[in-house]
């Protein structure tokens, strides 16, 4: 079995509905969706799709493009749904200053906030990082040296230097689509050098559609072909490879245990 471990199943572009796009997950062997929150519009949506689909999990929080709707209101209502027993992480959240659609100074505001949360109440933060490695490096140390928390940079395609970093603090990464494209050399040799036990696997969907179906719209059945391509390169069986991302999921995204104990 494999998991997606960030997908964005309201976001889809495609004529395709939810359940035929969790259908096929499940056809294809991806028995396990973790539905990643952009902004708070999304998530009373967002936790219906959980409430309704065993294998749908919820995570919570406000993405860089929209820092600027991180309020107090909507910061303490982050905090009461991560009480619902779907909601297994905090975020997407974090820097991007590639797009820059919000302030710097507001995503990092946003961001801090998220910490905030993830301090208090030991979910996962997931992290969306671009071009900010600089001030996402300083703001995570910072934050971790005070208390520290679990999570994973997603998507990701951080230098050497900065997987070094998130590596010394016990942090997972999680690999998209990207690392089929013929450019990410970079990004191949930081998965090579990263420890096994904390790599996760994501399509991101409906973004970012790896190789061999580029130009498609993205959906977590696609992630097989992620799998593969790691695997190889890695010198590694598809099941070896998903067995040991599954592993790494349950490790980080331990309220999922305490659901099926119960
Ligand atoms: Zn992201
Ligand atoms: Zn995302």
């Amino acid at each position: 079995m494999i998991i997606d471990s960030h997908c964005h199943l309201l976001h889809s572009k495609s004529e395709k509905m939810i359940p035929e796009i969790i259908k096929d997950a499940k056809s294809n062997d991806v028995r396990i969706l973790l539905n990643i929150s952009t902004q708070p519009e999304e998530f009373n949506k967002i936790i219906a799709v959980s409430n309704k689909y065993e294998n749908v999990y919820s995570s919570i929080g406000i993405h860089p493009h929209s820092a600027s709707l991180m309020s107090n209101e909507n910061y303490l209502l982050i905090k009461k749904l991560t009480k619902n027993p779907k909601v297994i992480g905090i975020g997407e959240t974090g820097l991007d200053f590639y797009y820059n659609y919000s302030e710097k100074k507001e995503q990092i505001k946003n961001l801090e906030k998220h910490i905030d949360i993830v301090q208090e109440n030991s979910l996962p933060i997931i992290i969306h990082m671009r071009e900010a490695e600089e001030e996402m490096m300083r703001v995570i140390s910072k934050r971790f040296k005070e208390k520290e928390f679990s999570g994973v940079i997603h998507c990701f395609t951080g230098s050497q230097k900065f997987a070094d970093l998130v590596q010394s603090l016990n942090l997972y990464i999680s690999i998209s689509g990207i690392i089929t494209f013929p450019k990410s050399e970079d990004l191949r040799n930081v998965v090579k050098n990263y420890p096994l036990d904390k790599i996760l696997v994501e399509t991101d969907a409906p973004f970012l559609t790896p190789v061999p179906l580029r130009g498609k719209i993205n959906e977590p059945a696609y992630i097989k072909h992620t799998v593969e391509y790691i695997s190889k390169m890695l010198d590694l069986t598809n099941s070896e490879l998903s067995d040991i991302t599954t592993k790494n999921f349950f490790n980080l995204f331990k309220k999922t245990e305490k659901l099926n104990e119960s």
